[in-house]
């Protein structure tokens, strides 16, 4: 396996960041994970701009132009011979000294690039089978919508969903509404057939996969409510599902305890996972 690092391509093995990059030492530092089907990137414009918010919102200077960064991305993506998989980027403050403020603006951010290849076989049996997620209080800061590398909360949510048997452990708040995933946006489709989903403004990541989701809900005449709903709510859905760019549209089948239906993948998360690539952006 071949990394990208600071504009160098080298062995995986030996890809290394400085002990005093400022990702390392205070999570500064932002991310994207990019799908790749059929050895092309998916969404990479969606990808691209929201990367640039996350950098602006965090005043981390732009590394290279989004074009130089898909051709790095891509590169890597060749190099690893990946066909279907992902490909992650990562961009930090770069390193200085361990000081909280800003380093000067002559420090250049640290671009790390990696890639690797998933088995769509094993995406498509947890498909037909659904998964289950737990729900975990809401502990995370109010500026999730920046798609920082700072996952402590998320990491000890998804563990503890692995503890549980369970593969996703959604985040309600202290009103009892369903924010989103450790790694996913949340999904429901109530009793008459409507998709709902929390709205992206703020206290959650406005996922990617989310975003080509509404639109080919919308393309498709499925009616979409924006708004947050409960985990009352979800307990007693006709269906449930997770949107990620690794687990693309992934149906629900029980939450907690609760079994969602009749306990199978419903039939509009089956649609729009099967659509999801005529609504998708493939890059050449
Ligand atoms: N919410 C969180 C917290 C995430 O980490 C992710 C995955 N990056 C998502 C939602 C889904 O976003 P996307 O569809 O862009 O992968």
């Amino acid at each position: 396996r071949i990394a990208y690092v600071n504009g160098r391509y080298v062995p995986h093995a030996y890809a290394q960041v400085h002990v005093e990059d400022r990702g390392y030492q205070f999570s500064d530092g932002v991310y994207e994970v990019c799908e790749v089907h059929d050895g092309h990137l998916v969404d990479e414009t969606r990808h691209m701009a929201r990367l640039g918010r996350s950098l602006k919102e965090l005043r981390i200077r732009e590394p290279m132009s989004a074009k130089a960064l898909g051709h790095v991305l891509r590169e890597t993506v060749r190099r690893n011979r990946v066909r279907n998989g992902l490909v992650y980027l990562q961009v930090t403050r770069g390193v200085a000294k361990r000081d909280h403020p800003f380093p000067k603006d002559d420090v250049p951010p640290a671009v790390v690039v990696t890639a690797r290849a998933i088995d769509p076989k094993k995406s498509a049996k947890s498909a037909e089978n659904g998964i289950s997620v737990i729900t975990v209080p809401e502990n995370r800061w109010d500026r999730v919508d920046i798609k920082s590398v700072s996952l402590l909360p998320n990491v000890l949510a998804r563990q503890a969903a692995e503890d549980a048997g369970a593969s996703e452990a959604w985040f309600v708040d202290t009103d009892g509404y369903v924010t989103e995933g450790s790694a996913t946006n949340a999904w429901i489709v109530d009793q008459d057939g409507r998709l709902i989903t929390r709205p992206a403004e703020f206290g959650i990541l406005r996922g990617i996969t989310r975003t080509v989701v509404v639109d080919l809900a919308a393309r498709e005449g499925v009616e979409i409510v924006e708004r947050p709903f409960t985990v009352e709510e979800a307990r007693k859905a006709r269906e449930a599902f997770v949107t990620s760019a690794t687990k693309l549209v992934m149906p629900v089948v029980k939450i907690d305890d609760a079994v969602i239906g009749n306990g199978k993948p419903g039939s509009i998360a089956g649609k729009l996972r099967e659509l999801f690539y005529t609504q998708a952006e493939i890059a050449p």
